[in-house]
């Protein structure tokens, strides 16, 4: 299905940026898993955009200043649009990732300056996120913990999903769980699955799942 989307320049940027963020090594195969697309593709694609000047190639890829300025723009439309489909139209999370997915393309910077305006510059889209996604090391440092790293009997409150995959977005939803809910760790399984307690019933998540989850303790105060 995705092969028939021509995966664009800035949907390659903003993928390398954002697996910088995250604190990734950017190699190619990175790029072709998270982009569903072919290695031989992702070869094409990073020759093409090192000949425009916005990548280095060594091995791993780097962004220049002229790549990073585009990746940047492309998951800020990308941030900002969501936050339009859900504070604006009420559009639900699980929703309006691929719907971004295909907007920020067609954002110019006039519609791109309104949206700012409108929304505030702060704002968390309605996955939990920022910009760009953090590193997992100064989450953890802030506290906020993967699901599949949680305590067993603590309570927690979901502070961000990862948004990449429409499919886990789905799946989360159907299983109840969301920015802002609150669940309880019932145990870290042998084969790495998280039993979870939440006001509807008792959930299994397996690990791929649970590590796209970012949760915080919840205070007993
Ligand atoms: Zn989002």
């Amino acid at each position: 299905m995705k092969d028939s989307i021509p995966v664009s320049k800035e949907n390659y940027l903003k993928a390398i940026l954002e697996a910088e963020a995250e604190g990734r090594e950017v190699i190619p195969a990175l790029l072709a898993h998270r982009l569903e697309v072919s290695a031989p593709a992702v070869t094409m694609a990073l020759k093409r955009l090192k000949r425009n000047g916005f990548v280095e190639v060594k091995g791993t890829v780097r962004l220049t200043a002229a790549g990073r300025e585009i990746a940047y723009r492309t998951a800020l439309r990308h941030h900002l649009i969501e936050r339009m489909l859900s504070e604006i139209f009420g559009m639900e999370w699980h929703e309006i990732h691929e719907e971004a997915e295909r907007l920020e393309h067609a954002v110019s910077p006039a519609f791109e300056a309104k949206l700012r305006e409108k929304l505030g510059a702060n704002g968390a889209c309605p996955h939990g996120n920022h910009v760009l996604p953090e590193n997992p090391v100064e989450r953890k440092q802030r506290g906020e913990t993967p699901l599949s790293e949680a305590v067993e009997g603590g309570r927690y409150t979901v502070v961000s999903l990862q948004e990449r995959d429409p499919k886990l977005l789905l799946f989360l939803h159907d299983a109840g769980i969301g920015p802002g809910q609150s669940l309880r760790i019932t145990s870290q399984n042998y084969d790495q699955t998280v039993s979870i307690e939440l006001p509807a019933g008792t959930t299994i998540l397996g690990r791929p799942a649970a590590e796209a989850v970012w949760i915080r303790p919840e205070s007993s105060e």
